[in-house]
């Protein structure tokens, strides 16, 4: 029984990994096999493949790996981030991660060591987006680089390369990542106007949007 119930919750999370990476593909976030995405079902991260379109994944491609990498379900060889993934689950209470590589998200990680704090949304993803220093793609040197970014964050820019972003759940996560490229873009868009300088929100504004943002959307 607990079995069955091990294999339906692979195989729905499975689904909604492969959904989520869709997603990611359709809305402009990563193009081709760029970017993954990871979930975590008890002891286990069900993660996307490597160089694999989104679209062609089938309910029986699942990959899946323990903490320590090792594979134990299925053929296709996991994603080569697998690193940066792990070191998420390993360091925080995270159930999912998105990685992708969105244009304008991408762009901000060239310029800056940290995204100023333009609109108030920081303080959805814990506080002003940090960029984690360059390291080569699928390298411990890089897992270890965005943990150190991700300090009290649920979401850093990894330098000339893109995002990650954790949360509770799938949706979770992507909406985050979705947010973090809104908040580049704008940055971007009003930092880019000739004889303009963008103005910043405080350390104390910052502050009380966030102890705003507790209180935000509908009583649960
Ligand atoms: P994978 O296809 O191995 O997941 O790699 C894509 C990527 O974004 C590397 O940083
Ligand atoms: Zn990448």
């Amino acid at each position: 029984m607990t079995e069955q119930v091990c294999q339906e919750s692979i195989e729905e999370t499975w689904r909604a990994v492969v959904a989520t990476a869709c997603r990611t593909a359709a809305e402009g976030l990563v193009v081709g096999t760029s970017g993954n995405v990871s979930a975590r079902v008890g002891h286990l991260v069900l993660v996307t493949p490597s160089g694999v379109p989104y679209d062609r994944l089938a309910p029986g491609d699942a990959v899946a790996v323990d903490l320590a990498g090792r594979q134990v379900l299925g053929e296709l060889k996991p994603t080569s981030e697998l690193p940066l993934h792990l070191e998420v689950y390993r360091s925080t209470g995270a159930r999912a991660v998105v990685h992708t590589h969105a244009v304008h998200a991408t762009a901000v990680s060239t310029l800056v060591s940290e995204l100023p704090a333009v609109p108030s949304m920081p303080a959805a993803l814990g506080g002003p987006v940090r960029v984690a220093p360059y390291a080569l793609y699928g390298s411990a040197e890089l897992a270890r680089n965005m943990l150190s970014a991700l300090a009290g964050r649920t979401a850093c820019l990894l330098r000339n390369h893109g995002t990650v972003v954790y949360g509770d759940t799938l949706d979770q996560a992507y909406d985050r990542t979705a947010q973090l490229e809104w908040m580049c873009r704008v940055w971007l868009t009003a930092a880019s106007v000739p004889g303009h300088t963008p103005s910043l929100l405080s350390p104390a504004q910052l502050e009380e949007a966030a102890e705003q943002l507790r209180g935000y959307g509908q009583r649960r």
